[in-house]
């Protein structure tokens, strides 16, 4: 299980792209969130060469995490013929993204609704609700395969969760958000009193901040420009 980047930027961070990651296993991908800029870079690196299937996990609803869908769902279903399969969460969650489709034009067939008993990739996922900001259900997801667990904090504020989780001998990566003066990410300060070993940088808020990070010898994944 290999995750790769479109973008690892914070909402305000463009020369980093909106954070946005896909696993590729075969013919099948599945996207994790798809913000403002990641549509165009999808396009522009062929990242949907020779895929068959889609799948799409939204972490939550803020723009740099979701306003690329309506666009990308257009695409895949008019110009590829690939009804894109839509990772079910909370009744809530899954309300609201659906009036923001309706609203932004994307026709009911150019998706669908799976849960995880239909999920086909070589490892499983659960969606695990976290701290970000009190207006938005957000969700951190844990993929598993072969007993080894990864966690993708997606948007979070929540530091504990993180040091519960470098905790965890069933973890072996942990790819978290990071930001600096902000009540609704994790503040590197803190960050950087844990032990950095199964840490990997993403969601990051500045260029500043990545010089920091780069400086302190953080693991930070390659991303599409
Ligand atoms: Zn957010």
């Amino acid at each position: 299980m290999k995750l790769d980047f479109i973008g690892i930027g914070g909402a305000f961070n463009p020369k980093l792209g909106s954070n946005c990651a896909y696993i590729k296993e075969k013919d099948k991908i599945l996207f994790i969130d798809m913000g403002l800029d990641s549509f165009y870079k999808i396009i522009k690196h062929h990242i949907l060469k020779d895929i068959k299937e889609i799948y799409i996990i939204i972490t939550h609803l803020h723009g740099d995490h979701v306003g690329g869908l309506p666009t990308f769902l257009q695409y895949t279903y008019s110009i590829l013929n690939i009804q894109t399969n839509i990772i079910k969460n909370s009744e809530t969650f899954t309300k609201n993204l659906c009036t923001i489709l309706d609203l932004t034009g994307v026709k009911k067939d150019n998706y669908q609704f799976i849960e995880n008993n239909n999920f086909p990739f070589s490892f499983n996922y659960k969606l695990k609700t976290t701290t970000h900001t009190p207006l938005l259900e957000c969700y951190s997801i844990i993929f598993e395969k072969d007993n080894q667990m990864i966690l993708y904090t997606s948007d979070s504020n929540d530091i504990n969760y993180i040091k519960e989780k470098i905790e965890d001998k069933n973890i072996t990566k942990i790819y978290t958000e990071v930001g600096e003066n902000s009540p609704v990410h994790i503040e590197y300060k803190q960050l950087k009193q844990l032990p950095k070993e199964k840490l990997i940088l993403m969601h990051i808020q500045s260029m500043e901040l990545l010089k920091k990070i780069k400086r302190d010898h953080y693991k930070v994944p390659k991303y599409l420009k």
